[in-house]
C-alpha cells in the first residue's frame, strides 16, 4: 500500500518507518525543511534507539522516502496519516488543533481517488467530525473517509511498541475505510496484536482516557511515597505489594519527581477542558494535574533541603535531564522545574544527560554548566541529584563519585540506588518514599 505520513516527529517518523518495514511504501512529509534535509542525508533528527538502522534499511530498500511537499505522496496514497503536533493552546489548555486542521485542508486539495485520512495525532473527541467538515469545505468532490487511529508508543521503546503493541485502536464506521485499515495493519496480526475497531468518537476518547489513567497511577504512587516518608514505609515495597494484585498491575507504579513529557501534561489538561465544556468534569484528573504540578515544585525544595550549605554559592550536579531515559525529548521534563528553582535560589547547576543536552540548552537557564559525563558533572558539587534513570547512572562507581564530590550528598529522585549502598559508604542519601532505609 502507499502511505503518506504528514508530520515527521517522534510519532510520524517512527510509525512511518515501521509501516515501511512492514512492506508498505511510505513518504514522510514535514514542513521543517531542515528536518527533511537531514533525513535525506541519512541523519536522524531525534534520538530513538534502533531508529537509525530501521530508517536506513527501508530507505535502501526503496520503501521509505521524505519530502517537504505533500502533493505527490498524497495523490498516490491510499492512506494519509496526520501525525503533527497538538500542543496545549496557550491560555486555556485545550489541544491546539491548528496544525491538524491545516494538514487536513492541504490533503483535501490534492487527494485523488478514495483516500483514508487518519488522525494519528492525539486529538479531542469530535475532531474527526470537524475534519470531515473542513475537508468537505475545501474539496466538496473529494472521496475521503476520516478515521481515528491514536498512537500509544512510548519514546525510548517506540519501535518495539509500534511493532508489538498491546492493541491497535481504529475508529471508523465506514466499511471501505475499515478494509483499508485492516490491510494496512495486517502484518501486525502475525504478532497477535489485538485490533480494536470502534466508532470514531470512542477511539479519540480511548487515547485521552489511557493517558489520564496512567498519569493518575503515577500520581497515586507519588502520594503514597510522600506518606511513606512521613509515617515510615518503603514505597517500592508498597508498589510491589499492590502491583502483584492482577487487578492493579505492577507497571507505572514507580514513585518519582512527577510525570512530564510531551503527552501526559498536555493530554490531561485537554481532557479536563473537554470534560468541563461537556458539563461532565473529570474531577479525579483535575486533582491529578494539580498534585503533579505541586510535586514538581516540591522536588526543587527537596534538593535544597538536602544541601548542607546555603543555596547561594552552592553547586548542584544534575544527572539526567530528559523526561525519561532513552530519548532526547525535553518537553515538560521535571528537570526544567528542578533546575529553574535551584538557579532561582542562587545555586550553580552543573548538568549531564547522555542524549538530551542539545534540547536542554534550548529550555534550561543559560547559566547551567553542561559537562561531558557523570563524574565530570559531580566534580566539586555540594550535592548530586539523579533526575532521570538512564542506565548509565545505575552502576556508578560510588567511591569515585564520593572522591569527586565536594560533599557526599545524593538525592535520588528515581530510587535507582538502595539507600544502604550509599549510606554504608558515608554518603548522605535522600530517595523518594523510603521512610526507613533498607
Ligand atoms: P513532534 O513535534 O515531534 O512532530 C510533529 C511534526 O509535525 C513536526 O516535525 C512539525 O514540523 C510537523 N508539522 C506540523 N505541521 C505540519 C504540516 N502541516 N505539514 C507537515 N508537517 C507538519 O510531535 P510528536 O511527539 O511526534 O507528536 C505528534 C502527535 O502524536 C501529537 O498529537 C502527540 O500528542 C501524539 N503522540 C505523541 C507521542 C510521543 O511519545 N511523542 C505518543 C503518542 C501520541
Amino acid at each position: 500500500m502507499r502511505v503518506a505520513m504528514i508530520g515527521t516527529g517522534y510519532v510520524g517518523l517512527v510509525s512511518g518507518t515501521c509501516f515501511s518495514d512492514f512492506g508498505h511504501h511510505v513518504t514522510c512529509i514535514d514542513k521543517d525543511v531542515g528536518k527533511i534535509e537531514r533525513l535525506n542525508r541519512g541523519e536522524i533528527p531525534i534520538y530513538e534507539p534502533g531508529l537509525d538502522d530501521l530508517v536506513r534499511r527501508n530507505v535502501e530498500a526503496g520503501r521509505l522516502d521524505f519530502a517537504t511537499d505533500l502533493t505527490q505522496a498524497v495523490k498516490e496514497a491510499e492512506v494519509v496519516f496526520i501525525a503533527v503536533g497538538t500542543p496545549s493552546r496557550r491560555g486555556d489548555g485545550h489541544a491546539d488543533l491548528s496544525y491538524v486542521h491545516a494538514a487536513a485542508r492541504e490533503i483535501a486539495q490534492v487527494a485523488e481517488g478514495f483516500t483514508v485520512v487518519v488522525t494519528k495525532s492525539t486529538v479531542p473527541v469530535g475532531t474527526g467530525t470537524d475534519l470531515e467538515h473542513i475537508i468537505r469545505e475545501a474539496a466538496p468532490e473529494a472521496d475521503i473517509a476520516v478515521v481515528s487511529n491514536p498512537e500509544f508508543l512510548r519514546e525510548g521503546a517506540a519501535i518495539e511498541d509500534f511493532k508489538r503493541p498491546d492493541r491497535v485502536v481504529i475508529g471508523t464506521t465506514d466499511p471501505r475505510a475499515r478494509e483499508v485499515m485492516a490491510a494496512l495493519y495486517r502484518p501486525l496480526s502475525l504478532n497477535a496484536a489485538p485490533i480494536l475497531f470502534t466508532e470514531r468518537n470512542t477511539s479519540e476518547l480511548i487515547k485521552y482516557a489511557s493517558n489520564a489513567f496512567l498519569a493518575m497511577k503515577i500520581t497515586f504512587i507519588n502520594e503514597m511515597a510522600d506518606l511513606c516518608e512521613k509515617v515510615g514505609g518503603n514505597v517500592q515495597e508498597v508498589a510491589r505489594g499492590i502491583g502483584l494484585d492482577g487487578r492493579i498491575g505492577s507497571k507505572f507504579l514507580h514513585a518519582g519527581p512527577g510525570y512530564g513529557g510531551s503527552c501526559f501534561p498536555k493530554d490531561t489538561l485537554a481532557l479536563m477542558r473537554t470534560a468541563q465544556e461537556a458539563g461532565s468534569p473529570v474531577r479525579l484528573i483535575e486533582t491529578v494535574t494539580t498534585v503533579n504540578e505541586t510535586r514538581k515544585a516540591a522536588m526543587g525544595r527537596k534538593v535544597l533541603e538536602a544541601l548542607d550549605v546555603p543555596p547561594r554559592g552552592a553547586t548542584v550536579a544534575v544527572l539526567g535531564l530528559t523526561f525519561k531515559p532513552n530519548t532526547d525529548d525535553m518537553r515538560d521534563s521535571p528537570a526544567i522545574n528542578i533546575v529553574q528553582s535551584l538557579v532561582d535560589r542562587g545555586v550553580t547547576v552543573r548538568a549531564y544527560d547522555p542524549e538530551g543536552m542539545h534540547e536542554a540548552r534550548k529550555v534550561l537557564p543559560p547559566s547551567v554548566i553542561y559537562t561531558s559525563g557523570a563524574y565530570e558533572c559531580a566534580e566539586g558539587a555540594d550535592c548530586l541529584v539523579i533526575v532521570t534513570e538512564w542506565d548509565a547512572f545505575r552502576a556508578l562507581d560510588l567511591d569515585r563519585l564520593k572522591s569527586v564530590l565536594k560533599s557526599p550528598t545524593v538525592v535520588d529522585l528515581r530510587n535507582i540506588y538502595p539507600p544502604v549502598d550509599l549510606i554504608s559508604r558515608g554518603f548522605k542519601y535522600t530517595g523518594i518514599g523510603r521512610g526507613h532505609p533498607s
